[in-house]
């Protein structure tokens, strides 16, 4: 059940629940009963469609979570491993001595830390 259709159910759920206290004077009615029926199946399926809106916006919110840690991997780059104040930048890119032939690359990548000067080569597989 997706969300609008719950939220029609809802409404039809209110009108049963006026109905009824409308009924409640007499409440062996067999339309008291069966409004009461109806009431239970709306509610019932309204608890389902309310937890699977719930299980959507946590898929929802991993994506997000996801997608900002992917974005601030590339706007900022990897903390430099030595002095872990500065970002490591790729300063250069070149065929990889060994697996050049499979189209790999190494990349070298500097901390952007001026104090630090760190630099390191890694085995980078385009995309
Ligand atoms: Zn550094």
């Amino acid at each position: 059940m997706d969300i609008m259709t719950a939220l029609a159910t809802v409404s039809q759920s209110i009108k049963i629940a006026k109905d009824l206290r409308d009924l409640e004077r007499d409440l062996d009615s067999a339309s008291y009963k069966a409004k009461m029926a109806e009431l239970y199946t709306h509610l019932a399926d309204i608890k389902m469609a309310l937890s699977d809106a719930k299980e959507a916006l946590h898929d929802k919110d991993r994506e997000v979570q996801k997608l900002k840690d992917q974005v601030d991997a590339l706007r900022t780059g990897d903390i430099c491993p030595i002095c872990q104040m500065g970002r490591l930048k790729t300063t250069a890119v070149k065929e990889h001595p060994t697996f050049g032939v499979m189209g790999h690359q190494e990349h070298t990548l500097t901390c952007q830390n001026a104090g630090c000067g760190h630099s390191e080569k890694r085995k980078v597989i385009p995309k």
